[in-house]
């Protein structure tokens, strides 16, 4: 039976989005074979618990007020081959690595996310794609088809490998973190070997000389060794393959402090995705009609929405009315991602039209997805200036605007690869070749990523 969910009035239950059209549609042609799958993950246990997700709603909160700031990051496309130790622990120790800097610099708490442990599905701007001369179906990310030529067909067991992937990622991250991984009190790698000019070199010289300086007296003092010794880390994905998002939704129990967040709602059960803490929907997917928007106005979990240039401030405002009716400050975060030229002409008129409307959001910075470019051999990249260039332009934007930037959403990773180039490595499209091994969009290497995040922390020093 359905039941409501959004309380805007209409009903809705896991399945509602079934009645609605979905763009990025997936047409499994072994419907017994999905059944089957879906059936084994419906019995399978959350990945995550209400209580964290409550937790992390909660620290969104404090987001949209200004309180604390959202670093999110990792893959673009998350492959089952990265649920392995070095990679992963690569990826949580620059999440944390960026996230000192960005406290140090805003000076206050940093909320951390983490693309990881089931960012496997890819929205695709076409089905088919160009092999040899020939027409294979596009890789649409792990938990759909295979990279390789010859896996291109849809494999719905995908489905229960996602879940067991993702299981063993967050598995993994949650054992790191308890045994140490993010100890404060083991010196930080901040190698700046790679920085060619000395005069960048040595205004990030002091910026690490100060956080070093900071974590001894805090050491020295005996203070926080709680806040010293543990992280919390988040995980998130985009909710693009709503089979597996509806078969891990679940009806449960609302931890006791919801009720903070909504104090008028006495319901003791919600229904809660329980394979991430949060999900966004993608930028071709965020139709006001569509299923993906149907889905998530009914799960109690925080969730994004990639916001492009194509988005106008009406329905902006409907959107954000239709998933967040009861206007729940920091709900919603609002990714935008314009490109470094376009978001001096639109942002500004997104922020009136949300200010307009009376919704409190997190504002959060992609500066990826509208700075990609092909280069003159058709390798995708994207350039570290243009990067920084839309993070600046965002914090300006909202400055003027009497608004504030949350948060930043990042493609990268903790390894040395070479996907985008510039940056202190100087690194040029003819090195491109030298280590690119992203299967969908390029990635900041972990050099890059944490330029940016001194670069950021600086801002807000000067
Ligand atoms: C992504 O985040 O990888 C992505 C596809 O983004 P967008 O929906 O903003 O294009
Ligand atoms: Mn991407």
């Amino acid at each position: 039976m359905p039941e409501p969910g959004g309380t805007n009035g209409t009903s809705w239950d896991p399945s509602s989005w079934r009645n609605k059209p979905a763009k990025q549609e997936v047409i499994y042609e072994d419907q017994s074979a999905v059944q089957q799958a879906v059936n084994q993950l419906n019995r399978l246990p959350p990945i995550v618990t209400p209580t964290e997700i409550i937790r992390l709603r909660k620290n969104l909160k404090d987001v949209a007020f200004g309180k604390a700031f959202l670093l999110q990051g990792g893959d673009c496309a998350e492959l089952f081959a990265y649920c392995e130790q070095n990679s992963i622990e690569a990826k949580i120790k620059l999440l944390l690595q960026m996230s000192i800097v960005l406290i140090w610099g805003g000076n206050k708490p940093v909320v951390r996310v983490a693309r990881m442990a089931g960012q496997y599905a890819k929205p695709r701007s076409s089905p088919m794609e160009n092999y040899n001369g020939k027409q294979i179906p596009s890789f649409r990310g792990d938990i759909l088809n295979g990279y390789d030529p010859d896996e291109r067909q849809l494999d719905p067991q995908r489905l229960v490998s996602a879940y067991h992937h993702s299981a063993a990622t967050l598995n993994y991250i949650r054992a790191a973190i308890g045994s140490g991984i993010a100890d404060l009190h083991s010196p930080l790698d901040w190698d700046l070997g790679h920085v060619r000019d000395d005069s960048i070199k040595a205004k990030y010289q002091a910026i690490v000389q100060s956080i070093i300086d900071n974590l001894n007296f805090m050491r020295t003092i005996g203070a926080g060794s709680s806040v010293l010794e543990t992280i919390d880390l988040f995980t998130s994905h985009e909710g693009l393959l709503l089979e597996y998002e509806q078969s891990l939704t679940r009806r449960l129990k609302h931890p006791p402090d919801r009720i903070e967040l909504v104090p008028e709602d006495s319901s003791e059960h919600g229904w809660y995705n329980t394979s991430a803490h949060f999900l966004w929907i993608g930028d071709r997917t965020r139709q006001i009609d569509g299923a993906h928007v149907e889905y998530f106005r009914g799960i109690e979990n925080p969730i994004g929405i990639k916001i492009g240039p194509t988005m106008q401030g009406e329905e902006l405002v409907k959107l954000l009315d239709i998933v967040n009716p009861q206007r729940e400050p920091g709900k919603v975060t609002l990714i935008t991602r314009y490109g470094e030229d376009k978001i001096k002409g639109i942002l500004g008129g997104h922020i009136e039209s949300v200010q307009k409307s009376g919704h409190i959001v997190v504002w959060q910075c992609d500066p990826m997805h509208g700075n990609t470019r092909s280069t003159e051999t058709g390798i995708k990249t994207r350039q570290f200036s243009s990067i920084l260039s839309e993070v600046s332009s965002a914090l300006e934007i909202h400055k003027e605007h009497g608004s504030f930037l949350g948060g930043v959403h990042l493609e990268l990773t903790g390894e040395a690869v070479t996907e985008c180039v510039g940056g202190s490595e100087g690194l040029t499209d003819d090195d491109l070749s030298l280590n690119y091994t992203t299967f969908c969009d390029p990635r900041l290497n972990e050099k890059q990523a944490l330029e940016l995040a001194f670069l950021v922390a600086g801002h807000y020093k000067d």
